[in-house]
């Protein structure tokens, strides 16, 4: 009797599992194919890059989806059930007007990899739950260190994004510097007695994962100090220098410089030379935020512009924001490999020291991470599909767009441009009719509009206080033509919006 019930339980659990043998695999196709069709289906009508519906219809949709049943459903029918609701109401990042944040359209190879992923379901935290993707890794993040121009010292691992990475350089930076100025061991001992004192200098404009890192390890948000920036948005070394003479007047400990290597706003690249010679002379820890830049190491006609970049004591690079990857996908990188170390714990169920001894790659010896993702299969599956030269190429494409962008909102008058040469491939601007009273407001209303009708998907960001739109040109599919159109609807929209008044 016993036997029966075991056995026909696991029959209705078999068909929810990856099996082995012929009938496993037709199994496997049948349900992949009815994603595929679900999918396809939305993706040949889409023809904005949002459905264009209030919160309340989004939410009201949902509601009926979001019931959790006690019993099976078959996937034909839940994909039926969430096509609508969930996949229609999605924001279409692959739309060529979907223009607003750091967020990319993935390319298929990325895509098709997340299925080899989740389906061979390997952690990277140990050698013995990823034989293969171990070593896929380590391949490609020396390819990426050597790219960076990283010597065979460098070293990286892959991280969920430009946060995590930011959150490990500002570790490293932290432990190293206690570790050699007063042999104090913060895994071991927790914070130095001075840490009050302790203070890392980034621009003013760099990623707000810099100050959360720096206080989520326990130095607090005032240890960050920003330091302004020039009319390129781009932090000044000799403002650098002028801060850490002034810190170390005050009794203070400046340890760390983060150079943002591409700003979220503007795509502005702080001086990595001239930074790097300063860090050098005063033995400062120097970390480059590439989470943006980063892309432009492929590029063939712009990747001088990340030069000195090789000379930072750490790097942070995403995958998910310039290369065209499915989130998350990122990248952290050392120039000294041995800082590594500075991470890593020993588990003996996991990466015992013996491991080590016998040559035994445990990535979690360099991560932040236990169970980990391997994300890497989309990095390589993306090189080898496209090859480096079209993948570069493709950022080049999105840069010429981007500055054909800001060359025609400055034709057009009634536009002011923040960054009328855009380093990278965002551009900032505003709309400025004459006579105007509520500039910002105006600006506010025509990013809403255009998200709720759908039309195009750009953001807003604050300039000195202001509210400005702007474009981040991240997809090679998106033209010139698109950038017209999406500035005409602008013009149009503020035009609707004043009544045909107050416009010259
Ligand atoms: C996006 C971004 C980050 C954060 O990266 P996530 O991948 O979103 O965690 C950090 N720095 C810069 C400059 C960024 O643009």
């Amino acid at each position: 009797m016993i036997t029966t019930t075991k056995q026909s339980a696991v029959s209705a659990f078999e068909s929810f599992f990856l099996q082995h043998g012929e009938e496993g695999g037709e199994h496997f196709r049948n349900h992949v194919e009815l994603v595929v069709d679900t999918l396809a289906e939305v993706f040949q009508t889409m023809d904005r890059p949002l459905e264009g519906k209030t919160v309340h219809d989004i939410q009201q949709e949902l509601r009926g989806v979001l019931h959790l049943p006690e019993e099976p459903q078959s996937l034909h029918e839940v994909l039926e059930e969430i096509k609508g609701p969930v996949i229609k109401n999605s924001l279409h990042v692959s739309h060529e007007r979907s223009m607003a944040h750091l967020h990319c359209p993935p390319v298929l190879p990325g895509v098709l990899a997340e299925l080899i992923i989740g389906a061979l379901n390997q952690s990277m935290d140990s050698w013995d739950q990823s034989p293969a993707a171990t070593y896929v890794e380590e391949e490609l993040t020396r390819y990426w260190c050597q790219l960076i121009g990283l010597s065979a010292r460098g070293d990286g691992v892959f991280t969920s994004g430009g946060t995590q990475s930011n959150y490990m350089g500002m570790l490293l930076a932290r432990d190293e510097f206690c570790l050699s100025k007063w042999g104090h061991n913060v895994q071991k001992d927790g914070l130095p007695e001075s840490f009050k004192k302790m203070r890392v200098l980034c621009s003013e404009e760099a990623h707000f994962s810099v100050k959360k890192s720096v206080s989520q390890l326990g130095l607090g948000e005032q240890a960050v100090v920003p330091v302004p920036v020039n009319e390129d948005h781009r932090m000044d070394r000799h403002e650098v220098r002028r801060t850490v003479e002034q810190l170390e007047q005050e009794g203070l400990l400046p340890y760390a410089v983060v150079s943002t290597c591409g700003t979220t706003d503007y795509g502005s690249i702080d001086p990595l030379d001239g930074l790097a010679d300063y860090c050098e002379e005063k033995g400062l820890w120097l970390h480059v935020d590439a989470a943006y830049g980063a892309g432009l190491l492929l590029s063939e006609k712009h990747g001088d512009k990340l030069s000195g970049m090789e000379r930072a004591d750490s790097v942070t690079l995403d995958f998910h924001k310039w290369l065209f990857q499915p989130i998350s996908c990122g990248m952290f990188a050392v120039k000294e490999r041995k800082h590594l170390r500075l991470l890593s714990h020993h588990a003996d169920y996991l990466n015992p020291e013996e491991d080590e001894k016998e040559g035994i790659v445990n990535l979690v010896n360099k991560s932040i991470q236990t169970t980990r993702r391997f994300d890497a299969l989309k990095v390589l599956l993306t090189l080898k599909v496209l090859g480096t030269r079209l993948l570069g190429s493709m950022v080049d494409q999105t840069m010429e767009v981007a500055q054909f962008a800001a060359g025609e909102l400055e034709e057009r008058s009634v536009f002011c441009v923040e960054n009328p040469y855009p380093e990278l491939s965002a551009v900032v601007f505003q709309y400025q009719p004459k006579g105007s009273r509520d500039v910002c407001g105006l600006n506010r209303k025509i990013q809403q509009k255009l998200f709720h009708e759908g039309t195009a998907v750009i953001a807003k960001t604050s300039v000195r206080g202001e509210t400005y739109l702007k474009f981040t040109i991240l997809n090679p599919r998106t033209t010139e033509e698109d950038v017209l159109a999406v500035i005409d609807e602008i013009e149009h929209t503020a035009k609707q919006m004043l009544g045909g008044h107050l416009i010259e």
